[in-house]
């Protein structure tokens, strides 16, 4: 198949979080599973310096440069250059994303005309669909995060172009404003996402993001896919980031990982000490509230663990994390920033992987977790309940520990359940390599996703 995907952000050109992994990984796996692939990005600042083999490929409409890319064989990134909108420092929290995301959308709608299948990823593209009502291709609208929805007064929607019966409660009007997620969802002839647990959530009013409503209507074309993992890039066996290669037949090299951390990281080199890691954007969505509230009562009630967290987001959140770790120096160590390569580190060197969100919708991290062995301490919603099983299942089956309300009380008993863990060895290590021997690789989504794309694949004209 022919098949085009709009993403305002993809691995390794540009990254904010999982949407520019999994638009990067999809791609990849449909090329290589023989399907000819194109992938539509900005050209952010810096991405032409980065990656040199950039070659120009003419003017789309409107007026903008595209730059195009093969990084494999049946992959073609083409990037839109118009610095105006795109030469910039961060990707997003503009006062003119409107613009330069309708700018964006505009430009895929023109380029994706002689492909078979358009696939656009979340608010940043969700006009693509829209804009290519009345053309003959078949339309994928995948939601990365509802909570996001590009949504902006209703001025802004003129610069759409498209016909004023567009702005319609049925269409992209939302609550008087114009919402950009909507128009995806109701003019997409497939809406996916990315776990089925998070499609189903979709539908309730505690995480449907008040598009609830607008979830129902569009019944059996609502599906959860689930997302893959990249292993090329996260694998503990050939990794560039890693003091040590280990891996479920040869698991040794997890202990020199370990102390590679607690070393680069200032907590004391002990052996029999739990370490407990978590990587996130600090944001109401992923749970850093009640995972410093069980942090500080276990650390209260003289509970022996380390703990080491990498984030950036909120300020507040940032300022209670470092704050966690000045006053535990040698049992909390917190890195305010964003840095790829202690990600990596710190899933290959913590025991447990903590990730206690409010909501999610698929996740990566604990995907990571699972192949790096270290056992996934998760909240069961979303991708997060579809991906970990817990440890009631069964030696023969868990691959982690989940916890149901969202609270410091229930994290705090979740995390007891994983020192319990660490006090038996032999159970751990049965834990551990049941999570090491999950596969959660791109084949399975990149089939799903064949079956669903034939579904909706118009006939050739
Ligand atoms: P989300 O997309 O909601 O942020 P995911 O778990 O789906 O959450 O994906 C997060 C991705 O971003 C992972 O690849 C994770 O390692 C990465 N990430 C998040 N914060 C940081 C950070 N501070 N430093 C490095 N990588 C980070």
């Amino acid at each position: 198949m022919n098949i085009l995907h709009a993403s305002s952000e993809v691995f390794p050109y540009s990254k904010t979080g999982g949407l520019a992994d999994a638009t990067a990984a999809l791609a990849r796996a449909q090329a290589a599973a023989g399907h000819t692939v194109t992938l539509v990005t900005p050209l952010y600042r810096s991405i032409r310096d980065a990656f040199p083999g950039l070659e120009p490929l003419g003017q789309a409409e409107p007026p903008a440069r595209v730059w195009r890319l093969e990084p494999e064989p049946n992959l073609t990134v083409l990037f839109v250059d118009q610095p105006e909108w795109f030469d910039r420092d961060r990707l997003y929290g503009h006062a003119d994303d409107a613009e330069r995301f309708i700018f964006f959308s505009k430009c895929v709608s023109r380029l994706a005309k002689r492909t078979e299948i358009v696939h656009a990823h979340d608010w940043q593209s969700g006009l693509v669909m829209p804009l290519l009502t009345d053309v003959p291709v078949g339309k994928v609208f995948t939601i990365h995060n509802a909570a996001y929805q590009g949504r902006f007064p209703a001025d802004k929607f003129e610069l759409t172009g498209l016909p004023e019966s567009f702005f319609d409660w049925r269409q992209l009007e939302f609550h008087g404003d114009v919402s950009f997620l909507k128009g995806g969802i109701v003019c997409a002839d497939l809406v996916t996402t990315v776990s089925p647990r998070y499609a189903r959530e979709l539908l309730t009013k505690e995480y449907g993001c008040g598009l609830k409503g607008v979830f129902q209507s569009r019944g059996d074309a609502l599906v959860g896919v689930l997302n893959g993992v990249d292993y090329t890039e996260w694998n503990t066996t050939d990794n560039p980031h890693l003091a040590a290669a280990y891996s479920g037949d040869s698991p040794g090299g997890k202990a020199a990982n370990k102390h590679a951390l607690q070393r680069e990281l200032g907590l004391p080199e002990l052996v029999d000490v739990p370490l407990l890691g978590n990587i996130s954007r600090f944001t109401d969505q992923k749970g850093i509230d009640i995972l410093l509230g069980a942090l500080e009562e276990l650390l209260g009630g003289g509970v022996v663990f380390q703990f080491v967290g990498l984030g950036s987001g909120d300020p507040l959140l940032e300022q209670a994390m470092s704050g966690l770790a000045k006053r535990h120096p040698d049992r909390v160590a917190v890195q305010i920033g964003y840095d790829t390569g202690l990600a990596h580190r710190i899933e290959a060197g913590s025991d447990f992987y903590v990730m206690p969100s409010r909501f999610e919708p698929c996740g990566l991290n604990q995907l990571y977790s699972l192949r790096y062995g270290s056992v996934p301490v998760v909240r069961a919603t979303g991708g997060l309940d579809d991906s970990v099983i817990d440890l009631g299942q069964g030696d023969a089956l868990a691959t982690g520990i989940k916890f149901t309300d969202y609270s410091a009380e229930a994290l705090g008993q979740a995390l007891g359940r994983a020192l319990a863990l660490y006090a038996r060895p032999k159970r751990l290590a049965k834990v551990r390599d049941n999570g090491m021997r999950a596969d959660f690789s791109w084949g399975q989504t990149t089939a799903e996703y064949e079956r669903l794309y034939a579904k909706i694949k118009k006939p050739a004209a």
